[in-house]
């Protein structure tokens, strides 16, 4: 007998133009992959109403909205403009925001008042925020609880960081997501992080059109891999692939209320 596998993406951009050209394609592969659903996550609000229209034709893909703490706008936003797009049955999450100084296209203190800002249209419309963070350990970490994120949730997206900045997103009840990077050769200690988050926090994803696990690295990722990613992470945690689905796709379905 074969285990039945269900996994779910809850990060990916496949609303990007990487997929125009095979995006019906993409989503037949998806299912037949063994994965059931995924969130279309937002990266600024020019293409919401592409998101929003994804998440309207097919019945297992949401949508998030958010701008991205790399992206440069001439507005910023404001609790009302996200609760304003956010007002949608299909839109599950507030983001993705965050700090990233990887790349300083947008000034530090701005990413961090952004960021306040859309938390606290999270708690306003008790959704999770999905969080993105890329060296800004420190920074996201005091953000978050300043501005208390366990009373809306959230998610540590394509989670890249150590082991502390893990447990200290743990202690405030936010999932840990997961995408192709766990694959890596070189990250054992990602691997080691993920071997021990809580197993009603763990979450996976692919951050599609990025970060393709192996064997695909390097290539256009899609969800269909998402399945590389927990083959990956039931491994470290000595599971079943189909164990690891399972408990994860329920995480995603509680986490953003599904
Ligand atoms: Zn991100
Ligand atoms: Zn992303």
């Amino acid at each position: 007998m074969t285990d039945l596998i269900s996994l779910f993406d809850t990060h990916c951009h496949v609303d990007f133009s990487h997929f125009d050209d095979d995006r019906d394609a993409m989503f037949e592969r998806m299912a037949a992959a063994g994965v059931e659903g995924c969130i279309v996550v937002a990266v600024d609000f020019d293409h919401i109403a592409s998101l929003r229209a994804l998440a309207e034709e097919r019945d297992n893909v949401w949508f998030s909205v958010g701008i991205h703490p790399n992206h440069e706008v001439d507005v910023e936003p404001t609790v009302e403009m996200l609760c304003q797009l956010a007002d949608h049955p299909r839109c599950v999450a507030i983001g993705e925001t965050g700090m990233d100084f990887f790349r300083h296209h947008v000034d530090p203190e701005v990413q961090e008042q952004r960021f306040r800002t859309h938390i606290r249209a999270a708690r306003v419309l008790n959704k999770p925020v999905i969080v993105h963070n890329r060296d800004a350990d420190a920074e996201t970490i005091r953000v978050l609880r300043e501005e208390n994120i366990s009373e809306c949730g959230g998610v540590m997206h394509c989670f890249s960081a150590d082991v502390a900045t893990a447990n200290a997103a743990i202690d405030m009840g936010m999932s840990i997501s997961f995408s192709g990077n766990v694959t890596f050769k070189r990250n054992d200690e990602l691997r080691a992080v993920a071997a021990q988050v809580p197993d009603d926090l763990l979450l996976v994803e692919t951050d599609s059109p990025y970060l393709a696990p192996m064997p695909f690295r390097g290539k256009r990722n899609e969800p269909a891999y998402v399945r590389h990613v927990g083959e990956c992470i039931a491994e470290v945690r000595g599971l079943k692939l189909a164990e690891l689905a399972a408990q994860t796709t329920r995480n995603a379905r509680v986490r953003f209320r599904l």
